[in-house]
């Protein structure tokens, strides 16, 4: 029987910054254990048939305001810097998203000129309400005609549950800009690994005390080996056999396409609120900086996840943070198991959130 101080359950950004830590600086022994065919989790990238690197499981723009994760990813990757930006085709204009005010001027054909006459619009325009939901966090800052035009048929698309019943955090994740701004996040840090995830993901591996098992459930190995803890970075429910029933996470299909010519659209991203069944579409090289004469892009339709699919997004709304919760008492009843990451923890992170989660988790649960 093989010995290990850990197994970790899951590759993604959680599994992979922890079996890091604790091998470089606690020289202990690990073996990562994933399902799917590579590591990397939902960052993973590759080069497909005609070269061009694609992300496989949707796009991963990488964005933060905290330099000690920024530093941290540094040690393993060089950086492409790049500002993401994305537009959105509204009543047949591509227009800025977020909101700014370019949209207002282009979308209503007026002239405003400074942020205070911007600001004045919106204040024209908002429900006087205190948010609870998701479309009165937007309904509460713009009014009805955009959230109309730019969100519900987005959200709808994205999450097929009114934005009514969604938290309102979801629609939160967009700003409202009065000023010029077509950044899609306004952080200290935006940029792209320079090799792609992949890469980053293989040299933060490198440890030789670190094992790989990959194309297996960790449920077929518990019993073949010995390990003192576990790191358990997929879905929450199913680790406890869905003993208080599944908890509702959204999936993705995503139709790739390959044109023989250089560059298809002019932008990184694509919304599409109103249009087609897809959410958004991607153009790969904008972001990647990938110089190539074909140009690769993808089409995202979400659905929700059943027993068959990859589980992508939590859902944010109160009875599932309810039933997420009799999920996480059990969790912290074990010991010897921690659950980090975006399934496990049922929260709607961004990747420098989980790994600022999993270096919090090193320091506070496993380096004592
Ligand atoms: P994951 O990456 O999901 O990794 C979990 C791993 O566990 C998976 O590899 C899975 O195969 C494995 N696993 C699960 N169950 C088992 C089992 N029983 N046995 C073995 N292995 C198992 N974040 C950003 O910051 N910027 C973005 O632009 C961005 N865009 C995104 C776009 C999409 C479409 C999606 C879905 C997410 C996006 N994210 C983005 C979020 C980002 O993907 C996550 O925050 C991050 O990758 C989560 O890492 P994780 O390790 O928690 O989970
Ligand atoms: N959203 C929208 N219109 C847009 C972009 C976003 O209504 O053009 C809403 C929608 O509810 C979406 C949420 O804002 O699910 C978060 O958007 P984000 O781009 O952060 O989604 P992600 O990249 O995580 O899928």
């Amino acid at each position: 029987m093989a010995d290990y101080d850990f197994l970790i359950v899951g590759s993604g950004f959680a599994g992979s910054v922890l079996a890091e830590q604790i091998t470089s600086r606690l020289n202990k022994k690990v073996l990562i254990v994933d399902k799917r065919n590579h590591v990397g989790g939902n960052a993973y990238d590759y080069y497909n048939e005609s070269g061009i690197l694609v992300h496989k499981y949707g796009p991963h723009w990488f964005h933060t305001n905290d330099k000690n994760v920024f530093t941290y990813l540094s040690n393993f990757t060089e950086w492409r810097y790049h500002y993401h930006r994305v537009k959105t085709y509204v009543d047949g204009q591509l227009l800025p998203i977020p909101i700014n005010m370019d949209t207002i001027n282009e979308l209503y054909g007026m002239n405003l000129q400074s942020p205070n006459e911007v600001q004045d619009f919106y204040n024209s325009l908002k429900a006087n309400i205190k948010p609870t939901n998701a479309e009165e966090m937007v309904v509460s800052q713009i009014g009805e005609d955009l959230y109309n035009k730019f969100f519900k048929g987005y959200t709808l698309k994205q999450w097929e549950i009114h934005p009514k019943d969604l938290a309102s955090s979801v629609t939160a994740r967009i700003p409202t800009r009065t000023n010029r701004d077509d950044r899609y996040f306004t952080d200290t840090y935006q940029c792209m690994p320079k090799y792609g995830y992949t890469a980053l993901f293989e040299k933060m591996l490198a440890n030789p005390n670190i094992s790989i098992l990959l194309n297996t459930d960790y449920r077929e190995i518990t019993k073949l080996l010995n390990f003192k803890k576990v790191i358990y970075t997929g879905p929450i429910d199913s680790y406890f056999d869905y003993m208080y029933g599944k908890l509702p996470y959204r999936s993705l299909r995503f139709e790739h396409e390959t044109y023989a010519y250089e560059n298809h659209q002019s932008w990184q991203q694509i919304n599409y609120p109103n249009d087609y069944d897809f959410t958004r579409i991607v153009e790969w090289k904008h972001a990647t900086g990938q110089v190539h004469p074909y140009t690769t892009v993808t089409r995202e339709y979400s659905f929700l996840a059943d027993d068959k699919s990859e589980k992508y997004y939590p859902i944010p709304r109160e009875e599932n943070n309810t039933l997420f919760n009799k999920y996480k008492s059990e969790a912290d009843k074990l010991d010897s198991v921690i659950f980090c990451g975006r399934l496990a923890d049922y929260k709607y992170y961004n990747m420098d959130q989980v790994i600022a989660r999993a270096l919090t988790i090193f320091n506070n649960q496993i380096n004592v």
